[in-house]
């Protein structure tokens, strides 16, 4: 199967040549040409597996290049129990008659980036090995606090690859921060930028189109790669898990196949949502695509009205890995509604670039609407929310809360009461400080100690390694203005 350019469908690669590009040439994102499906039958079979086992079997439709045996092998180290801490991987948890939680947070870092950036890493060695690339891989990182410390812990000491991250320097919490700069491992870099996501965001995307850093990092025999999650490797792992959760709900019998599930995903980058559409065009019966924005709701508005504006006062929240204004993967979703037109999806991130808003088409705004719906919280409806889920015995982030509240929204205006699903991308102690006030708790100052409050005062037991963040040693405290990460980049690849 071949990937093609969202910019130019006449640029073909294998899914190999994808993966280590990260990002095509001409600025697209790399689109399978066609969806594999998955037939009832194999839904049922699907249903009887493990979860390592569904993700070889959902991704082996997509990589054809590479073997049944090499993912398997794959997803037993990426979701193995020294990754994660429950054999589930992304259990279910019901929290209402009608309603789950998707867990997605039971990897080592806590959010649930790890769930594809556990698996990226080997689909890139393998993909080096594929293509026969001899250079290293510098894998450069904006984050806006989650992926850079995944992306980290998927890459630290893995051969012929080396790391940098760039993260907002007042954008992250300190939870966040702290993870980042006591990273292990010899290959990684870090290093906070002054400015916000998106000034981080530019700034790589930037460095990956100069052709002169380029060219000089050729020569000191590197090539540049990407683990946001424009990267094809990043957004096909996260498919597996809402087909997972079909198969869980019906091992529970709580649906029958064919039945309609909405899910509800709290969307930044717009890269969890749209792994959701694409295991509905695989045939997975979901309903209605629920996306939950926090007070930056430039997704909310788009939905609404067809009109993408990015030119609105930039919100820093208590939800920070949702504070975006460029979604970069509502580019694929650009591609799809246009019936594959890359040039309409030229026409459209042009426009973005040089205005920061388009308007997209009629026909295309009601194949839009007709997926999904677009609501948004303000920091008291997410804080409201953790109270009331706690008052009932569930502990809660504060970007969960976020798509917990949406779906509430969605219900009371759309009176749809089918079966839905919210997706938890953070554990609740990495966000301690926002969460313990909307329990009534005054955190106290140290924001390792509050781990050790949180635990005291809600019963709930914190992840092991957020616990051992407590006095770890602090290896970076580097900081750049936006417009000197090109040297930051050529210092460390010295
Ligand atoms: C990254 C992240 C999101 C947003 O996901 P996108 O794929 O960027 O839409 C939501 N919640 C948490 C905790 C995250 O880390």
């Amino acid at each position: 199967m071949k990937y093609l350019s969202t910019r130019d469908k006449t640029l073909r690669f294998t899914a190999a040549e994808a993966i280590k590009m990260g990002l095509s040439r001409d600025g697209g994102l790399f689109t399978p040409e066609t969806f594999p499906t998955l037939t009832e039958e194999e839904m049922k079979s699907l249903c009887a597996m493990t979860y390592q086992q569904r993700a070889a079997y959902v991704m082996g439709k997509y990589l054809d290049d590479f073997t049944a045996e090499e993912l398997g092998d794959f997803a037993e180290k990426a979701y193995g129990p020294e990754k994660f801490d429950t054999p589930a991987v992304a259990p279910l948890r019901q929290v209402g008659g009608q309603t789950w939680c998707l867990e997605l947070w039971h990897g080592p870092t806590s959010a649930f980036k790890d769930m594809a950036l556990q698996m990226l890493p080997q689909l890139l060695t393998a993909s080096l090995r594929k293509t026969g690339e001899e250079k290293t891989a510098c894998i450069l990182v904006a984050t806006s606090g989650d992926t850079g410390k995944a992306a980290m812990e998927g890459f630290a000491d893995v051969p012929q690859t080396k790391i940098m991250v760039f993260y907002p320097k007042d954008g992250v919490s300190e939870i966040q921060k702290l993870q980042m700069v006591t990273q292990e491992g010899q290959n990684v870099g870090v290093c906070s930028v002054v400015g916000n996501f998106d000034d981080a965001q530019n700034g790589v995307k930037r460095i990956f189109s100069d052709v002169e850093i380029r060219e000089e990092l050729e020569k000191r025999g590197y090539f540049l790669s990407s683990a946001n999650s424009i990267n094809w490797g990043r957004i096909l792992p996260q498919v597996v898990y809402y087909v997972s959760a079909y198969c869980d709900l019906m091992n529970q019998g709580a649906i029958a196949f064919g039945d309609k599930v909405n899910y509800c995903v709290p969307t930044g980058n717009f890269g969890n949502i749209l792994a959701c559409y694409y295991a509905k065009k695989m045939g997975v019966p979901v309903g209605k695509l629920i996306c939950a924005s926090n007070c930056n709701d430039v997704l909310t508005d788009f939905i609404r009205t067809g009109v993408y504006d990015r030119n609105r006062p930039f919100h820093t929240t208590m939800s920070p890995s949702m504070d975006i204004l460029i979604s970069s993967n509502l580019e694929r979703m650009l591609f799809e509604l246009s019936g594959e037109d890359d040039g309409a999806v030229r026409g459209y991130m042009d426009q973005l670039k040089e205005t920061g808003r388009y308007e997209i088409s009629a026909e295309m705004k009601e194949k839009l609407q007709s997926l999904f719906y677009g609501g948004f919280a303000t920091e008291e409806d997410t804080t409201a929310t953790i109270t009331a889920l706690y008052a009932d015995g569930y502990l809660i982030d504060t970007h969960t809360a976020v798509a917990a509240k949406v779906l509430a929204d969605y219900r009371a205006e759309t009176g749809d009461d089918t079966v839905a699903v919210f997706a938890s991308t953070a554990s609740p102690y990495k966000f301690c400080d926002n969460v313990l006030k909307a329990i009534g708790e005054e955190p106290v100052t140290d924001s390792v100690a509050r781990i050790a409050q949180l635990e005291a005062a809600s019963g709930v037991k914190a992840p092991v390694r957020l616990s051992a963040l407590k006095g770890k040693t602090v290896r970076f405290d580097a900081v750049t203005e936006k417009d000197q990460m090109e040297c930051v980049v050529l210092n460390f690849l010295k």
